[in-house]
Protein backbone atom coordinates (compact mmCIF):
# COMPACT_ATOMS: atom_id res chain seq x y z
CA UNK A 1 0.00 0.00 0.00
CA UNK A 2 1.60 3.55 -1.29
CA UNK A 3 -0.06 6.76 -0.16
CA UNK A 4 -3.09 6.46 0.92
CA UNK A 5 -5.40 9.70 0.79
CA UNK A 6 -5.03 11.82 3.92
CA UNK A 7 -8.56 11.33 5.39
CA UNK A 8 -9.04 14.61 6.08
CA UNK A 9 -8.98 15.33 1.92
CA UNK A 10 -11.61 13.11 1.33
CA UNK A 11 -14.81 14.93 0.10
CA UNK A 12 -17.65 11.96 -1.42
CA UNK A 13 -18.14 8.32 0.66
CA UNK A 14 -19.69 5.75 -0.84
CA UNK A 15 -21.35 3.84 2.07
CA UNK A 16 -22.21 0.19 2.46
CA UNK A 17 -25.40 -0.30 4.86
CA UNK A 18 -25.38 -3.66 6.26
CA UNK A 19 -22.48 -4.25 8.66
CA UNK A 20 -21.42 -0.39 8.13
CA UNK A 21 -24.20 1.75 9.11
CA UNK A 22 -26.73 -1.16 10.90
CA UNK A 23 -26.45 -4.33 11.46
CA UNK A 24 -29.60 -5.94 10.26
CA UNK A 25 -32.70 -4.18 12.36
CA UNK A 26 -30.20 -2.82 14.43
CA UNK A 27 -28.33 1.05 14.09
CA UNK A 28 -24.73 0.60 14.58
CA UNK A 29 -22.77 2.35 17.32
CA UNK A 30 -22.43 6.36 16.10
CA UNK A 31 -23.80 5.64 12.94
CA UNK A 32 -26.54 8.65 12.87
CA UNK A 33 -23.46 10.82 14.41
CA UNK A 34 -21.08 9.78 11.44
CA UNK A 35 -23.76 10.87 9.65
CA UNK A 36 -24.35 14.16 10.69
CA UNK A 37 -20.46 14.77 10.75
CA UNK A 38 -20.87 14.18 7.19
CA UNK A 39 -23.19 16.89 6.37
CA UNK A 40 -22.19 19.18 8.88
CA UNK A 41 -18.05 19.29 7.61
CA UNK A 42 -19.59 19.65 3.79
CA UNK A 43 -18.86 16.06 2.51
CA UNK A 44 -21.45 14.14 0.51
CA UNK A 45 -22.80 10.35 1.01
CA UNK A 46 -24.63 7.94 -0.95
CA UNK A 47 -25.21 4.15 -0.04
CA UNK A 48 -24.28 1.94 -2.35
CA UNK A 49 -26.65 -1.09 -2.80
CA UNK A 50 -26.00 -4.52 -5.16
CA UNK A 51 -29.66 -5.67 -4.27
CA UNK A 52 -31.03 -4.30 -7.68
CA UNK A 53 -35.05 -6.07 -6.65
CA UNK A 54 -36.06 -3.27 -4.72
CA UNK A 55 -36.04 0.51 -5.31
CA UNK A 56 -34.85 3.48 -3.95
CA UNK A 57 -37.73 4.42 -1.59
CA UNK A 58 -37.47 1.20 0.07
CA UNK A 59 -34.51 2.07 1.45
CA UNK A 60 -35.01 5.36 2.35
CA UNK A 61 -37.88 4.09 4.04
CA UNK A 62 -35.69 1.55 6.01
CA UNK A 63 -32.84 4.22 7.23
CA UNK A 64 -35.90 6.49 8.16
CA UNK A 65 -37.43 3.34 10.25
CA UNK A 66 -33.32 3.51 11.86
CA UNK A 67 -34.42 6.93 12.97
CA UNK A 68 -31.59 8.01 9.43
CA UNK A 69 -32.84 10.95 7.56
CA UNK A 70 -32.22 9.90 3.89
CA UNK A 71 -33.69 10.66 0.24
CA UNK A 72 -33.70 8.73 -3.07
CA UNK A 73 -30.90 10.89 -4.24
CA UNK A 74 -28.51 9.31 -1.60
CA UNK A 75 -29.33 5.81 -2.61
CA UNK A 76 -27.65 4.31 -5.27
CA UNK A 77 -28.69 0.54 -6.46
CA UNK A 78 -27.17 -1.96 -8.96
CA UNK A 79 -30.29 -1.79 -10.48
CA UNK A 80 -30.30 2.45 -11.28
CA UNK A 81 -26.34 1.90 -11.94
CA UNK A 82 -27.22 -0.37 -14.74
CA UNK A 83 -30.15 1.97 -16.23
CA UNK A 84 -27.00 5.07 -15.94
CA UNK A 85 -24.40 2.66 -17.37
CA UNK A 86 -26.87 1.75 -20.51
CA UNK A 87 -28.09 5.22 -20.88
CA UNK A 88 -24.76 7.12 -21.11
CA UNK A 89 -23.83 4.28 -23.70
CA UNK A 90 -26.86 3.95 -25.57
CA UNK A 91 -30.35 6.61 -24.91
CA UNK A 92 -33.49 5.00 -25.51
CA UNK A 93 -31.85 1.86 -25.54
CA UNK A 94 -34.48 -1.24 -26.26
CA UNK A 95 -33.98 -4.02 -23.24
CA UNK A 96 -34.90 -7.27 -22.57
CA UNK A 97 -35.41 -6.69 -18.87
CA UNK A 98 -34.98 -10.14 -16.30
CA UNK A 99 -36.11 -7.85 -13.03
CA UNK A 100 -38.73 -7.25 -10.26
CA UNK A 101 -42.05 -4.68 -11.45
CA UNK A 102 -39.98 -1.98 -9.06
CA UNK A 103 -36.45 -2.47 -11.52
CA UNK A 104 -38.74 -2.46 -14.44
CA UNK A 105 -40.34 0.99 -13.38
CA UNK A 106 -36.63 2.03 -12.74
CA UNK A 107 -35.74 1.16 -16.31
CA UNK A 108 -38.57 2.79 -17.64
CA UNK A 109 -38.20 5.73 -16.05
CA UNK A 110 -34.84 6.40 -17.75
CA UNK A 111 -36.68 6.29 -21.24
CA UNK A 112 -35.64 2.77 -22.23
CA UNK A 113 -38.20 0.66 -23.88
CA UNK A 114 -38.57 -2.47 -22.84
CA UNK A 115 -38.95 -5.34 -25.15
CA UNK A 116 -38.26 -8.61 -26.15
CA UNK A 117 -38.04 -7.75 -30.06
CA UNK A 118 -34.59 -6.25 -31.37
CA UNK A 119 -33.40 -5.20 -27.88
CA UNK A 120 -29.88 -3.31 -27.86
CA UNK A 121 -29.34 -5.23 -24.63
CA UNK A 122 -30.24 -8.19 -22.35
CA UNK A 123 -30.38 -6.99 -18.70
CA UNK A 124 -30.11 -9.51 -15.58
CA UNK A 125 -31.54 -8.06 -12.43
CA UNK A 126 -32.21 -10.14 -8.88
CA UNK A 127 -35.54 -11.38 -10.52
CA UNK A 128 -37.52 -12.57 -7.71
CA UNK A 129 -40.28 -13.10 -11.04
CA UNK A 130 -38.29 -14.86 -12.64
CA UNK A 131 -40.05 -17.83 -14.81
CA UNK A 132 -38.74 -20.47 -17.60
CA UNK A 133 -39.80 -18.34 -20.84
CA UNK A 134 -38.06 -15.33 -19.68
CA UNK A 135 -35.25 -16.97 -19.22
CA UNK A 136 -36.29 -18.88 -22.38
CA UNK A 137 -36.22 -15.66 -24.59
CA UNK A 138 -33.08 -14.72 -22.59
CA UNK A 139 -31.02 -17.40 -23.76
CA UNK A 140 -32.11 -17.20 -27.27
CA UNK A 141 -31.39 -13.48 -27.71
CA UNK A 142 -27.75 -14.30 -25.75
CA UNK A 143 -26.91 -16.82 -28.09
CA UNK A 144 -28.29 -14.60 -30.81
CA UNK A 145 -25.41 -12.18 -30.02
CA UNK A 146 -27.49 -9.44 -27.88
CA UNK A 147 -24.81 -7.80 -25.52
CA UNK A 148 -25.78 -8.76 -22.09
CA UNK A 149 -25.08 -7.04 -18.53
CA UNK A 150 -25.91 -8.04 -15.38
CA UNK A 151 -26.40 -5.80 -12.32
CA UNK A 152 -24.69 -7.14 -9.48
CA UNK A 153 -22.74 -11.03 -9.47
CA UNK A 154 -23.96 -11.80 -5.98
CA UNK A 155 -25.06 -15.92 -6.16
CA UNK A 156 -26.72 -15.51 -2.38
CA UNK A 157 -29.11 -13.08 -0.96
CA UNK A 158 -29.16 -13.45 2.69
CA UNK A 159 -32.73 -14.06 3.79
CA UNK A 160 -34.25 -14.46 7.07
CA UNK A 161 -36.15 -17.46 6.08
CA UNK A 162 -35.60 -20.60 6.33
CA UNK A 163 -31.58 -22.34 5.19
CA UNK A 164 -30.87 -18.53 5.27
CA UNK A 165 -30.33 -17.57 1.37
CA UNK A 166 -31.89 -17.36 -1.96
CA UNK A 167 -31.05 -17.81 -5.05
CA UNK A 168 -29.33 -14.01 -6.31
CA UNK A 169 -28.12 -12.99 -9.89
CA UNK A 170 -24.86 -14.81 -9.29
CA UNK A 171 -26.97 -18.16 -9.74
CA UNK A 172 -28.90 -16.95 -12.40
CA UNK A 173 -25.74 -16.31 -14.18
CA UNK A 174 -24.54 -19.55 -13.90
CA UNK A 175 -27.20 -21.28 -15.44
CA UNK A 176 -27.50 -18.81 -18.69
CA UNK A 177 -23.64 -19.35 -18.84
CA UNK A 178 -24.21 -23.18 -18.60
CA UNK A 179 -26.71 -22.84 -21.46
CA UNK A 180 -25.33 -20.33 -23.89
CA UNK A 181 -21.26 -20.26 -22.89
CA UNK A 182 -21.65 -16.32 -22.38
CA UNK A 183 -20.63 -14.26 -19.64
CA UNK A 184 -22.20 -10.75 -18.75
CA UNK A 185 -20.34 -7.63 -18.22
CA UNK A 186 -21.60 -6.73 -14.46
CA UNK A 187 -22.36 -3.21 -13.09
CA UNK A 188 -22.29 -3.91 -9.27
CA UNK A 189 -19.87 -4.31 -6.44
CA UNK A 190 -16.78 -5.18 -6.98
CA UNK A 191 -16.98 -3.89 -10.36
CA UNK A 192 -15.74 -0.82 -10.98
CA UNK A 193 -18.89 1.00 -12.96
CA UNK A 194 -21.02 1.07 -9.91
CA UNK A 195 -18.03 3.81 -8.86
CA UNK A 196 -17.95 5.30 -12.28
CA UNK A 197 -21.71 5.64 -12.13
CA UNK A 198 -21.46 7.60 -8.89
CA UNK A 199 -18.14 9.68 -9.73
CA UNK A 200 -20.48 11.11 -13.15
CA UNK A 201 -24.17 11.21 -10.78
CA UNK A 202 -22.69 13.69 -7.87
CA UNK A 203 -19.73 15.08 -10.41
CA UNK A 204 -17.14 13.75 -7.67
CA UNK A 205 -13.53 13.27 -8.29
CA UNK A 206 -11.92 9.86 -7.83
CA UNK A 207 -9.32 11.14 -5.78
CA UNK A 208 -11.41 12.60 -3.17
CA UNK A 209 -13.82 9.58 -3.25
CA UNK A 210 -13.82 6.55 -0.93
CA UNK A 211 -15.68 3.49 -0.43
CA UNK A 212 -16.23 2.56 3.37
CA UNK A 213 -17.71 -1.24 4.26
CA UNK A 214 -17.13 -3.89 5.83
CA UNK A 215 -16.32 -6.82 3.20
CA UNK A 216 -13.22 -6.82 1.56
CA UNK A 217 -14.18 -9.30 -1.36
CA UNK A 218 -16.97 -6.32 -2.21
CA UNK A 219 -16.46 -3.07 -0.92
CA UNK A 220 -12.86 -2.97 -0.61
CA UNK A 221 -11.99 -4.90 -3.88
CA UNK A 222 -14.32 -2.46 -4.94
CA UNK A 223 -12.22 0.49 -3.98
CA UNK A 224 -9.45 -0.98 -5.59
CA UNK A 225 -10.67 -1.58 -9.01
CA UNK A 226 -12.33 1.53 -9.14
CA UNK A 227 -9.28 3.31 -7.83
CA UNK A 228 -10.34 5.42 -4.89
CA UNK A 229 -9.89 4.88 -1.30
CA UNK A 230 -10.77 2.23 0.55
CA UNK A 231 -11.74 1.57 4.54
CA UNK A 232 -13.31 -0.79 5.92
CA UNK A 233 -14.96 -1.29 9.48
CA UNK A 234 -14.67 -4.33 11.89
CA UNK A 235 -18.54 -3.83 12.41
CA UNK A 236 -19.67 -6.44 10.28
CA UNK A 237 -18.60 -9.22 8.23
CA UNK A 238 -14.72 -9.26 7.78
CA UNK A 239 -12.76 -9.76 11.97
CA UNK A 240 -8.92 -8.10 12.23
CA UNK A 241 -8.15 -11.29 11.85
CA UNK A 242 -8.91 -12.03 8.33
CA UNK A 243 -6.99 -8.93 7.49
CA UNK A 244 -3.30 -11.09 7.90
CA UNK A 245 -3.67 -13.54 5.05
CA UNK A 246 -6.17 -11.10 2.76
CA UNK A 247 -4.79 -10.37 -0.56
CA UNK A 248 -7.16 -7.31 -0.33
CA UNK A 249 -5.85 -4.57 1.46
CA UNK A 250 -8.29 -1.63 2.44
CA UNK A 251 -6.14 2.16 3.30
CA UNK A 252 -7.83 2.09 6.43
CA UNK A 253 -9.38 0.22 8.95
CA UNK A 254 -11.44 1.38 11.96
CA UNK A 255 -13.62 -0.77 14.15
CA UNK A 256 -16.44 0.93 13.06
CA UNK A 257 -17.69 4.36 11.70
CA UNK A 258 -18.11 5.86 15.19
CA UNK A 259 -14.17 5.92 14.96
CA UNK A 260 -14.04 7.04 11.43
CA UNK A 261 -15.72 9.71 12.67
CA UNK A 262 -13.79 10.81 15.05
CA UNK A 263 -10.46 10.31 12.87
CA UNK A 264 -12.08 12.57 10.43
CA UNK A 265 -12.41 15.12 12.77
CA UNK A 266 -9.10 15.37 14.19
CA UNK A 267 -6.73 17.80 12.61
MG1 LIG B 1 -22.00 -4.98 4.22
Amino acid sequence: MQNPISLQNLKYFALDMDGTIYLGHQLLPGAKEFLDYLAISGRKYVFLTNNSSKNKQSYVNKLQELGLNANVNQILTSGEATALYIKARKPKARIFLLGTPDLEREFVSHGFTLTSSSPDFVVLGFDQTLHYDKLTEACHLIREGVPFIATHPDINCPTAERSGYIPDVGAMLELIYASTGKKAKIIGKPYQEIIDVLLEKLDCRREETAMVGDRLYTDIKLAENAAICGILVLSGETKQADLMFSEIHPDYVFAGVHELAVALQQK
